[in-house]
């Protein structure tokens, strides 16, 4: 199962590391093919270096796109070494093996990323490269495959553990990566082609990611996690810098994001936004005249919560929120910028992970969204619903006022990234209570309550924070029970989807307890 590597085709866009994995291959006497700006590097550092056009006897042609894709190097990457018609056939046509294969790919996803056009973009779809990869992979009895440049120490270190040879485990283990690796590449270039198309269905669509960390763990320290990218591009936690703290967990990107697409819901012309997330529901939202007011108003919601929380704003980072950020023990904090004197006072704060990012998340964006079920996955549109101002339909005798009116949309806006059942109480431009996650309408009313009551307490106030309150449900109310608990708790006015058989005794509840209601036609289920 040991094979040794007399001959390898070296065919890489990212070019890091060539140099020295060339000197380490030619001190082992392996024979280095190579095409045209591979070879030229190698080249250029003093190696011996054989080009595939001199092997196939084509020159590299058509910009690049036909350069391997000959029978002299599939032939070579193809042939198994144990079948002797294959041998013979490599006599017979002059083809030689290529033992190692150490290739990367045009940077297709990148060149979506840093927003090239559709030319450009088409160009940087590697041909030749995915087909060495499968051919090389397939026979991995015989041959050995390296498509990233972080394994190139692993295979130093196995041929020096092996005398100069590969293992099969050792092949087949590549193989496999090869193999995730095409297939997250040709699925980056479908969804690329469904977004230029405008075909956000998820269906007949490629799922697969690209990996960009190994987690330590995942939920539980007992299980195994990585976190991947859908090549999407899409602006969010997956494209954010972390400036400094801890590395991230899976429990902390799961809940960043859950915090910066809350945030995005709000449009930083209209004010600053300050969503604060634990165990990926807000545990407090607000707007503010100012980015610290809006955190001061979040953290008031729950501030027990509050504690090690994810905090995610809609405006760059300033040093007055970072100061009051400070002051509690925060998890995360994802911003879209922040200023240098921010930066200072975090710097002090070892543990804080800081992350930026260019821009806000497009929350009107169709992506898709995957759930993993027991042999199988679902995949929907991510929910990107939104019902405008003039779509919202006053059910009640009484119509709600302004503030009223700007206080609902806003519970709205939260409801929608609240675990379902989601009852959430808002007022003045901040979330007073939030239940979430609870098997009956009427607990999760009960749950928000009770935090506003408590939180009311811990202020030193005397009547619930819920008092005079909006109340927003992220779908109808089946019985009026669930409104009249909300009504009970101080809420004065309502939002929800409408629908339920029974609307007319909800709407009549609400009429008979001086409620004013309005109906969004759109449900905001999450689970
Ligand atoms: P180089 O910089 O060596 O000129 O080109 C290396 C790149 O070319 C690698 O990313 C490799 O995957 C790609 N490549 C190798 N053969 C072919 C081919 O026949 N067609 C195309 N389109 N790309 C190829």
């Amino acid at each position: 199962d040991l094979t040794p590597i007399r001959r390898a085709l070296l065919s890489v866009s990212d070019k890091t590391g060539l140099i020295d994995l060339g000197q380490a291959l030619a001190a082992r006497g392996v024979e280095l093919l190579s095409t045209g700006g591979s070879a030229k590097a190698l080249r250029d550092a003093g190696l011996t270096v054989k080009d595939v056009s001199d092997v196939t006897g084509f020159p590299e042609m058509m910009d690049g796109r036909v350069k391997t894709l000959h029978p002299k190097v599939h032939g070579g990457l193809l042939a198994l070494r144990s079948n002797p018609e294959h041998v013979a056939a490599m006599e017979e046509h002059g083809i030689g093996g290529i033992d190692l294969l150490v290739v990367n790919l045009y940077p297709f996803e990148a060149t979506v990323a840093a927003g090239g056009d559709y030319q450009t973009c088409i160009e940087n779809i590697d041909i030749g490269g995915p087909a060495m990869i499968r051919a090389a992979s397939k026979n991995h009895d015989d041959v050995a495959v390296i498509v990233d440049v972080q394994d190139y120490d692993a295979l130093l270190a196995e041929l020096d553990a092996n005398d100069g040879q590969t293992t099969y485990a050792f092949r087949r283990k590549q193989a496999q990566i090869a193999y995730a690796r095409t297939a997250a590449y040709d699925a980056a270039v479908s969804n690329w082609m469904a977004a230029a198309i405008g075909e956000e269905t998820p269906r007949r669509r490629a799922v697969a990611g690209e990996l960009v960390q190994t987690l330590r763990y995942g939920e539980n320290s007992h299980q195994q996690a990585a976190f991947y990218t859908d090549g999407s591009g899409r602006q969010g936690v997956a494209t954010a810098t972390q400036l400094q703290g801890k590395e991230l967990s899976y429990n902390n990107i799961n809940d960043t994001d859950a915090a910066f697409e809350l945030v995005a819901e709000f449009d930083p012309e209209n004010g600053p936004a300050v969503a604060i997330i634990k165990h990926a529901n807000p545990c407090g939202v607000a707007v503010g005249e100012t980015l610290v007011e809006a955190y001061q108003k979040a953290f008031d919601c729950d501030r027990t919560s509050a504690f090690g929380g994810i905090v995610a704003l809609n405006q760059p980072l300033d040093a007055e929120t970072a100061k009051k950020i400070t002051e509690i023990f925060t998890e995360v904090v994802i911003a879209p910028g922040a200023s240098n004197e921010a930066k200072e006072i975090f710097a002090a704060k070892k543990n804080l992970r800081l992350l930026l990012t260019d821009g806000l998340p497009d929350p009107r964006k169709p992506i898709m969204a995957y759930k993993q079920v027991a042999g199988g996955m679902l995949v929907q549109d991510k929910d990107v619903g939104a019902v405008a101002a003039d779509e919202l339909k006053v059910v009640t005798k009484k119509a709600p006022t302004d503030a009223q009116m700007a206080d609902l949309q806003f519970a709205w806006k939260v409801a929608k990234h609240v675990k379902s059942n989601a009852i959430v109480y808002v007022k003045n431009g901040a979330t007073v209570g939030v239940g979430a996650g609870q098997m009956s309408r009427l607990d999760s009313a009960n749950v928000a309550a009770a935090k506003a009551e408590r939180m009311a307490k811990e202020l030193g106030l005397d009547e619930s924070l819920a008092k005079g309150s909006a109340v927003a449900s992220d779908a109808f109310f089946p019985f009026a029970d669930g409104l009249l608990e909300a009504a009970a708790a101080g809420g004065t006015c309502v939002i929800q989807p409408g629908g339920s058989m029974r609307d007319e005794e909800v709407i009549k509840a609400a009429d008979d307890a001086g409620i004013a209601m309005v109906f969004t036609g759109m449900r905001h289920f999450r689970h």
